[in-house]
């Protein structure tokens, strides 16, 4: 009698403890500026070693789309939590890391002085590109006088 084989998805969750609501791996990382998780899908020594956080997201959502990169939302590298993992463009995982820009690139909305805010609390444009504009238009009619 054959010896019945694991699902790949059971075997993964054995790699893993649960710490509050984030899902912690526990077997490999690779990488040596941030370090990922690491799970060959398959029993095959010959398979290569996939990202676990990017293997354990394409079984339960989908596919990442081209390019895409799994950005943690909790923060935390070793997470392999569904629920906190979300496909984003690496331009969108650098930015939330480091500044939010305006949209002309040159402020940084993650300090809320810089922002403009409406009276729900969301974020409505750059105030320093808005004084900016402002006072532009306040020298041209100036000048025009
Ligand atoms: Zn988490
Ligand atoms: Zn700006």
């Amino acid at each position: 009698m054959a010896t019945p084989v694991t699902p790949p998805i059971e075997r993964f969750y054995r790699h893993t403890v649960r710490e509050g609501s984030c899902l912690i791996w526990t077997s490999t990382f690779a990488g040596t500026k941030s370090r990922r998780p690491q799970f060959r899908a398959t029993t095959k020594m010959s398979e290569p070693k996939v990202y676990a956080h990017r293997w354990i997201y394409e079984q339960v959502v989908g596919p990442i789309p081209e390019g895409y990169e799994i950005d943690h939302t909790c923060k935390d590298g070793r997470c392999v939590e569904v629920a906190h993992l979300e496909a984003v463009p690496p331009a969108v995982n650098q930015s939330r890391e480091r500044q939010i820009l305006c949209t002309r690139g040159l402020h940084d909305l993650s300090s809320p002085e810089n922002c403009r805010w409406d009276n729900k609390g969301r974020r409505r444009g750059c105030i320093q590109c808005k004084r900016a504009a402002t006072a532009a238009r306040y020298r041209r009619n100036k000048g025009g006088q």
